[in-house]
């Protein structure tokens, strides 16, 4: 493999950068009465500035993500975290970033703001991809492979044998999306992370733990690249409340497994329902929560079901995607609303 010199893959402007440097960092030890910050010293606890490294939050996340604190930052949402990278790794108009197609929007859009060129790759029939085709679009000036396993909106866990001979040819970074990890029966690269100096993990609250509306991501990578991570994102950038929603969901945690389990069945009573309908032409297998479902005709589906008050995604112009709809795991309750819509169309 091309030798992987992390120096070599940053903006120079970014390697040599000096961050903000936040009030309460510049003080260590005891103390009780901040005047450091120009806060208001009324409206308790909102009044103070959040924790710019959100230490409390990483060492309950640890506890069930494994890794170490050192090893994690958070970004509000996994947007942040992927827009991060563009801004830390890719010169404008200059580098280059390859991905599979079709995969999760943000990665196109976030290239676009940052000017940067995005490069595709059509994943094969069985949405799965080959590292060979991905390294042939590689260049001088590629510095991000985008990986998403389970992919979004195909469903399926990527190859982890081509995952792996991206990692050990290319000499820049690859992310791994892992926003669905949690409802896959394939295990988290993130036991893998001191392995591989070139790995960034993304995983989310937004999906498993129930909480798309706090808006918190986590990115795993080596101390050395989340270290340029947490230097180039705002300092501030997880507010107080999304830190205090995320320590009581970590101390709830048994309540997100029951969660899983539901949607996880329902996932497989909702894959049972969908084979009846003589409009379904293909279930593709999934690993998150969600199906992809290949229909006669996607568009004439979709509108139905807005008449009937259910929104799906109609994912009909994505490329490898013609007449497919992906249909969000509900509860049983919006489920049973869903298959009721589905047979009204059938009629
Ligand atoms: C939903 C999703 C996310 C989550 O993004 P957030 O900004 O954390 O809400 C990330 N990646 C993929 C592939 C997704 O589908």
């Amino acid at each position: 493999m091309a030798k992987f010199e992390l120096e070599k893959l940053v903006r120079p402007n970014i390697w040599k950068l000096e961050p903000y440097s936040c009030a309460r960092t510049e003080f260590t030890g005891e103390a009780s009465t901040f005047l450091d910050a120009n806060e208001n010293p009324y409206n308790d606890p909102y009044n103070r500035y959040p924790d710019p490294f959100q230490v409390e939050v990483k060492k309950q996340i640890v506890k069930v993500k494994g890794s170490t604190p050192k090893n994690i930052c958070l970004g509000n949402g996994s947007d942040e975290t992927i827009d991060l990278m563009y801004r830390i790794f890719c010169e404008p108009k200059v580098d280059n970033v390859v991905a599979i197609e079709p995969t999760y929007g943000m990665y196109r859009v976030c290239a676009d703001i940052n000017n940067v060129e995005y490069r595709t790759v059509l994943l094969d029939e069985n949405y799965q991809f080959t590292a060979e085709s991905l390294l042939a679009k590689v260049d001088g000036n590629t510095k991000v492979i985008w990986l998403c396993s389970p992919n979004n909106p195909t469903g399926n866990a990527l190859n982890d044998a081509e995952i792996t001979k991206i990692l050990n040819s290319f000499a820049g970074i690859v992310v791994v999306d892992e926003a669905y990890i949690d409802f896959s029966s394939q295990e988290s690269w993130v036991a893998k992370l001191n392995e591989h100096a070139n790995l960034v993990i993304l995983q989310t609250f937004s999906k498993a733990w129930g909480s798309a509306g706090i808006r918190l991501g986590m990115a795993f990578a080596s101390e050395e690249i989340i270290n340029l991570m947490n230097k180039v994102k705002y300092p501030y950038n997880i507010n107080i409340l999304t830190q205090k929603q995320a320590l009581t969901l970590l101390a709830g945690k048994e309540k997100v497994d029951e969660w899983r389990k539901i949607i996880l069945a329902e996932r497989e009573q909702l894959t049972k329902e969908l084979g009846k309908f003589s409009f379904v032409e293909k279930i593709y297998p999934t690993d998150a929560n969600f199906i992809l479902v290949k229909v006669s005709e996607a568009n004439k589906l979709y509108s139905h079901l807005v008449g009937c008050g259910v929104i799906v995604r109609n994912r009909n112009s994505v490329s490898l995607c013609k007449n497919c709809v992906r249909i969000s795991v509900g509860s049983p309750e919006e489920n049973k609303e869903l298959v009721k819509a589905l047979t009204s169309f059938s009629k």
